[in-house]
């Protein structure tokens, strides 16, 4: 079989968008053994647009799942590019209206998903992304302003270039008496102690809110305790009781 082929440019873009979600997947143009035994789309033929193959199988390991494979199936059935596919001993083909049916192959097609395209020449000029994964949405952290206006506080979020989302970590033991909490020095109250306060405010930081790591717990600290408190369902007193401190380790870190 010295002769130069290639894969049909319909499946060329059908592989490199299951390679860019899978990297490792591995997809077969020219098939196994028991393909090249019988006619198959995975043997290369003159189709009168070039020597070709024009079938890939998608095998099921390596990051590829049962899932994606159930979703592949979905995105390409009815494409006018594509003859047949064969999953799970099931076959949708153009020629029954993409209607599932039995299929009763030796092979019943459980490890991959069989795509055979059309022998035509448009459906080799055919370029048509195709999504068989949810697109994860990276949300970006948003950083409550600092600044209030006129009294109240102002959230507009402020998108940050890089979103990272920290993972909720333990917290670490609450440093007063469970009943105790810290507050806004307000005169009557004692002043808190710097260190814990200090505690609480890197993690806030880290977690994408935009206040000092001072040691005080001032009016600004105040207020980016109560937007968190809302965030959280929490009891919104702008107090850093047990609870309170624990959500700000140990919630989930949220954009909203
Ligand atoms: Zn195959």
């Amino acid at each position: 079989m010295a002769v130069n082929w290639r894969v049909q440019g319909n499946l060329k873009v059908i592989t490199a968008d299951i390679k860019k979600v899978c990297p490792q997947a591995t997809v077969y143009s020219v098939g196994d053994a028991s393909h090249q035994s019988r006619a198959s789309d995975h043997n290369p033929w003159n189709w009168g647009y070039g020597i070709v193959v024009s079938a890939i199988d998608v095998m099921i390991r390596n990051g590829f799942t049962k899932t994606d494979a159930a979703n592949l199936v979905k995105a390409l059935k009815g494409r006018s590019d594509i003859q047949y596919i064969i999953y799970n001993r099931t076959i949708w083909s153009a020629s029954w209206g993409w209607k599932a049916r039995a299929y009763r192959g030796s092979d019943p097609h459980t490890d991959h998903v069989h795509v055979s395209a059309k022998h035509t020449r448009a459906a080799d000029q055919t370029v048509k992304h195709v999504t068989f994964r949810p697109v994860p949405v990276n949300k970006p952290v948003v950083k409550p302003v600092s600044k209030p206006t006129d009294g109240k506080p102002a959230t507009k979020p402020a998108p940050v270039s890089k979103p990272v989302t920290p993972k909720p970590v333990k917290a670490p033991p609450f440093p007063l008496g469970p009943n105790s909490s810290y507050g806004e020095y307000k005169g009557n109250r004692n002043t808190p102690s710097k260190s814990g306060v200090r505690m609480f405010q890197a993690q806030l930081r880290k977690r994408g809110w935009d206040i000092d790591v001072d040691g005080k717990f001032g009016e600004e600290t105040t207020r980016i305790v109560k937007e968190f408190q809302k965030q959280k369902h929490l009891k919104r007193d702008g107090l850093v009781g047990p609870v309170t401190w624990r959500a700000i380790w140990e919630a989930p870190v949220t954009s909203k």
